[in-house]
């Protein structure tokens, strides 16, 4: 008989408590993450997903609660630490570095690393995961498209070369066509091996891409389960899936 696994989850959220000002944004919200795993966190907006992924990046102060990442605690950390120990974030809003070539912003990205082969490899890991940045290297990053910018945001924060990559809304806003190129460069990245937590409006592609989901609603988990019994309960199927 198969030992049940002894591995704790590379990411362990428990009991997070945000407040912003005299509101509490999230309220005891326990949260894991696998080896290995894409996990997606879906809900309204305003239920508590951007703050959740900021708290864990170190962007956002927590009140309470414990974020422990491969063992190590690591709430009170700066967020330049938390890159660092290799936790990547690709924010809401494709925030790159507009007046920067699409080189420069990549060159950014690798900024807490010095294995200068090592970057020139996940540079060209990069480019072949991302055509259209290859071909767009020397143009200024505000000038790109906005399904280009957030891949470019995503390549970013890959060249920090994360063994977790949170993602907030990589697929909003963008035309059909490239919503199905994103979700599709998540998988290949996972494959690849790096983790995922996924941030997405779109919960029936994240649903469909992810080994297991939470339900956020107003800063509290709802539910949990695998992606593929999400997408079938009824709940979610009213409230998210439309
Ligand atoms: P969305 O998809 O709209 O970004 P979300 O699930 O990511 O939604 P959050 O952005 O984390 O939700 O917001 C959670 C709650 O915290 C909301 O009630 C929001 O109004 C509040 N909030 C978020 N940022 C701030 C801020 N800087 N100051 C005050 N309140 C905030």
């Amino acid at each position: 008989m198969a030992e049940p696994s002894a591995v704790a989850p590379m990411l362990q959220v428990r009991g997070l408590e945000v407040h912003y000002g005299g509101i509490l944004a999230l309220h005891g919200v326990d949260v894991s993450v696998n080896q290995g795993e894409i996990v997606t966190l879906i809900g309204a907006n305003g239920a508590g997903k951007t703050t959740l992924l900021r708290a864990i990046s170190g962007l956002q102060p927590r009140s309470a609660g414990s974020i422990r990442f491969q063992d190590k605690e690591i709430a009170r950390w700066p967020a330049d630490r938390i890159v660092q120990v290799g936790i990547g974030h690709s924010p809401e809003g494709r925030r790159v570095f507009a007046p920067m070539t699409v080189h420069e912003n990549l060159e950014l990205g690798a900024y807490t690393r010095h294995d200068r082969k090592g970057i020139a490899s996940d540079f060209d890991r990069m480019t072949a995961l991302f055509p259209r940045l290859k071909e767009r290297l020397k143009q200024a990053a505000g000038t790109l498209s906005g399904g280009e910018q957030q891949m470019l945001a995503m390549a970013r924060a890959l060249m920090g070369r994360p063994k977790l990559l949170m993602l907030d809304e990589p697929s909003l806003g963008l035309a059909p066509v490239l919503v199905q190129e994103i979700f599709r460069i998540i998988q290949e990245i996972n494959a690849q091996g790096t983790t995922v937590l996924l941030v997405e409006q779109n919960a029936h592609q994240a649903l469909t891409v992810a080994n297991r989901g939470y339900v956020l609603q107003t800063g509290q988990v709802l539910l949990e389960d695998t992606g593929a019994n999400l997408l079938n309960s009824e709940l979610v199927r009213e409230a998210y899936l439309g």
